[in-house]
């Protein structure tokens, strides 16, 4: 009968031989409870867990960089370096006979391809694909379960996506891995530790299983929007690899290479009954979407999915081809203006580009003046490095204001207000700084600001201007915004070569030192 059955199971399951012992013996303690007994059911719960975990089934790797190379095309545009560093990276696996060494971890925006590159590298490999989702674990009992005279105890997320898996080597994919945080319960981030850790992952400890399972055959791949947040110990295991966002060429190409064709399947229609033209495509980019990713992109077109079948489905029509007018038809009033986010050059208001965790982001920086006795009102929902870089650049324009033409004792006279609108990003950082005095000098000065620059830039007492991080990103946002010319520190030239060529020459480079020069630029 059962036992019999259950025996059976435990001996085919290929456990190690402790692993084995010990289900066996739970066994033996099952078969002489009585079935009404509460703890009947816990330990029947818990040997069926050890019987379905897989212990040493696998599959073939098949490591074949050509193989791989096509497969990742297949599925994704553009992303050229993205693609090319995972190509190493399996190359270098290939060549050392193991999967085992740093863990990858695709940093970037949402919806810029990191799950779905993620699946491709399993799928190349011929190795099952699983995901966890790490956003808000806070506890450590989430990866390694509860032990089993808790009520209700379970393993944790590892042990069930290994169940989920079926094999001991699949590709396993950590999502959000930034997104994890820490209570009194206990440091997920140190759980994570052992599990990324080659030289411990082999004997991976789960509170319910108790015995220890061997996470080393995995092949671990973790996402994060935003590297910051990842604790530093994890950051140092892994190999980040960064995608910035996409141009709009290459969401052009994307949604009509992959997310049309992807939403059309899943609506049942043949692209004889719905056809979208590239200019329809290109008008979904750039009038309802705003993202550096092609998630927002995905949606919309499965909205005019939705619609055209709804059309077809009632009679009303055969077929629809999308194109530009019919964009407006389905999806309704453009949501966002294309090109320059303001009209006319304005006084006070200044363009800055900043660079967060869903990407580059243009945003405008407002000065204004009333009459009073200098005091500084911040608003905007800034972090504290951006309200000292505003400070900074008050200081640096006070004590520059002569040479700027503005009456040195302005400060006696009128009170400075400094926004930021659109609020629902939170700013921070001290890249705004050059902008921030850009408006103020503009606002001090009445003299408006060319509405084509957009800039970024740390700066100091002295108006040198410093270096600063996301110039990839913070170019492609400008570029979406129908920006011209771009005011970048000098000491991030070297970064302007990763940025897309045809981007590029679309806009003009000023490399900039000192803050004058970026007035001189902007005013
Ligand atoms: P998140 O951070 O929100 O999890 P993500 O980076 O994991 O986002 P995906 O879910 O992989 O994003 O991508 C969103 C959608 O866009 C998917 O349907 C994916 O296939 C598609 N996609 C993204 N980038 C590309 C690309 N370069 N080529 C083809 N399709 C793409
Ligand atoms: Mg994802």
């Amino acid at each position: 009968g059962e036992i019999v059955d259950l025996k059976k199971r435990i001996e085919e399951a290929g456990m190690p031989e402790g692993t084995l012992k010990v289900a066996l013996k739970e066994l033996d303690r099952y078969e002489k409870l009585p079935s009404a007994a509460a703890e009947s059911g816990i330990i029947r719960n818990y040997i069926e867990w050890l019987v379905t975990i897989p212990w040493s089934e696998s599959t073939e790797d098949r490591l074949d960089i050509k193989h791989a190379e096509d497969v990742l095309d297949r599925d994704h545009d553009g992303l050229e370096t993205v693609k090319e560093r995972v190509l190493e990276y399996l190359a270098v696996r290939q060549m050392t006979h193991s999967l085992r060494g740093p863990i990858l971890c695709l940093v970037g925006p949402p919806g810029v391809g990191k799950t779905s590159l993620a699946k491709s590298i399993a799928e190349s490999l011929d190795r099952k694909f699983v995901r966890i989702s790490l956003g808000g674990v806070r506890d450590e009992s989430e990866i390694r379960g509860h032990r089993r005279t808790y009520v209700g105890a379970m393993p944790g997320r590892i042990i069930q996506g290994m169940k989920k898996a079926g094999t001991v080597n699949p590709v396993f994919l950590l999502d959000e891995i930034d997104k994890m945080s820490s209570d009194f319960r206990g440091d997920p981030s140190s759980a994570m530790l052992e599990v990324l850790d080659p030289e411990q992952n082999n004997s991976f400890s789960d509170h319910y299983i108790e015995e220890t399972y061997d996470l080393s055959n995995v092949l671990f791949i973790a996402t994060a929007n935003d590297l910051s947040s990842i604790p530093g110990p994890l950051r140092d295991r892994m190999e980040v690899i960064s995608i910035a966002g996409y141009t709009e060429a290459e969401k052009g190409m994307i949604a009509k290479n992959h997310l049309a064709p992807k939403q059309l399947k899943e609506h049942g229609l043949t692209d004889e009954q719905l056809h979208f033209t590239d200019e329809g495509l290109l008008n979904i980019v750039r009038y309802y979407t705003r993202e550096a990713g092609v998630r927002g992109l995905e949606r919309q077109i499965a909205s005019i999915c939705r619609k055209v079948t709804k059309e077809i489905v009632s009679g009303e029509k055969a077929k629809v081809e999308v194109d530009a007018p019919k964009v407006e038809k389905y999806l309704g009033k453009r949501k966002f203006r294309y090109g320059m986010a303001e009209t006319e050059n304005q006084v006070g208001v200044a363009t800055g580009l900043a660079y967060t965790a869903v990407g580059g982001d243009t945003l405008q920086i407002e000065v204004s003046l009333s009459p009073g006795k200098g005091k500084l009102q911040l608003t905007g929902k800034l972090g504290d490095v951006m309200k000292e870089s505003a400070q900074t650049a008050l200081s640096f324009v006070r004590s520059k204001a002569e040479e700027l033409g503005i009456d040195p004792m302005f400060y006696e006279t009128q009170d400075i207000h400094i926004h930021v609108p659109e609020g629902a990003v939170p700013k921070d950082g001290p890249s705004a700084g050059i902008t921030i005095a850009t408006a103020l000098v503009s606002a001090l000065t009445k003299r408006p600001i060319r509405r084509e620059v957009g800039m970024t830039g740390e700066i100091t007492l002295r108006g040198r201007v410093l270096p600063i991080g996301g110039v990839k990103e913070k170019t492609l946002s400008a570029h979406r915004a129908g920006l011209k010319t771009i005011i970048l520190p000098l000491d991030n030239e070297r970064d302007i070569e990763d940025i897309p060529e045809s981007v590029r020459q679309e806009l003009t480079f000023k490399l900039v030192s000192q803050a004058d020069e970026a007035l001189e630029i902007a005013l």
